[in-house]
């Protein structure tokens, strides 16, 4: 899978994500960043890349032109405004505080795609005319103001280069990661099984598979109610696990 990065900041992006995990695996040549500098594709003698916002107000905003220039150099061909985003273009995701907020699900879905590109915002943000002439997603990190998409975008790359084939060893698989089944990942354990006069739990030790699944799907939804308690209402459980849940609820009533 290939991920280009439009920022003003490529050194930024490719030197923080070449390590472990995803180090590894651009160097196994599964997945590729492709960081491209945006003040590359300024006209301006002074390869200036922002400008006064009309209206006034504070800050500068970054302007269409270069933007739309160095989207062109990694889609190869011209957009119009009759149709903006072609057919068979790569999706564009816009990172930026008012989009819709990135989670799991999302990056299962973007996973599916063989190439995305990342915008990333700088300043007080982006001229709305190239956003609206080449993004396709509006995407938000969570609802806090940062200094650039710089971050955002690499936080979408490593939650979404988790869940494409192969980057991950079976060792480190993702299925039984938090939110993959819509609960919170079960406490865990290693060596040595007693540390500072805690032991570990007894049925991890058994050997026990179904009573260590069961355990752990228990641990699960104490802490998915414990922390974020609004995810249950979305999650699927079985018969034991909804008997399990329900009990909670009522013991917790009492
Ligand atoms: N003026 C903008 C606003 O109020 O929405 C904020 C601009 S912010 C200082 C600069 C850039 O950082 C944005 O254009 C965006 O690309 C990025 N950014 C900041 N916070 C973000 C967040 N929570 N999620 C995604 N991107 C963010």
């Amino acid at each position: 899978m290939k991920f280009h990065v439009m920022t003003l900041f490529p050194e930024m992006v490719e030197q923080g994500l070449h390590t472990s995990i995803l180090g590894r695996a651009m160097d196994a040549g599964i997945i590729c960043v492709d960081a491209v500098n945006i003040r590359d594709f300024s006209e301006d003698k002074h390869r200036h890349v922002d400008d006064y916002p009309y209206g006034g107000g504070a800050g500068m905003v970054m302007a269409p032109e270069p933007i739309f220039k160095c989207y062109e150099s990694l889609t190869a061909g011209s957009t119009s405004a009759d149709e903006p985003v072609p057919a068979g273009r790569p999706r564009v995701i816009y990172l930026t505080p008012w989009g819709r907020v990135f989670n799991q699900k999302m990056a299962k879905e973007f996973a599916k795609e063989e190439e995305l590109i990342f915008l990333c915002g700088h300043y007080e943000g982006v001229d709305e005319r190239v956003l609206e002439e080449i993004v396709t997603d509006y995407v938000s990190i969570g609802d806090y103001v940062l200094s650039g998409g710089e971050l955002p975008s690499m936080v979408m790359i490593d939650a979404i280069a988790r869940m494409v084939p192969g980057v991950l060893t079976n060792e480190e698989s993702g299925e039984t990661e938090s939110f993959m089944n819509g609960l919170l990942e079960y406490p865990q354990y290693t060596r040595p099984e007693e540390w500072h006069g805690q032991k570990v739990p007894e049925v991890l030790l058994s050997g026990h598979h179904a009573k260590v699944a069961e355990w752990r799907m228990q641990r699960s939804i104490d802490r998915t109610v414990q922390y974020r308690p609004e995810l249950m209402d979305g999650v699927e459980l079985d018969k034991k696990s909804a008997k399990y849940y329900r009990d909670l609820l009522n013991s917790e009533k009492e």
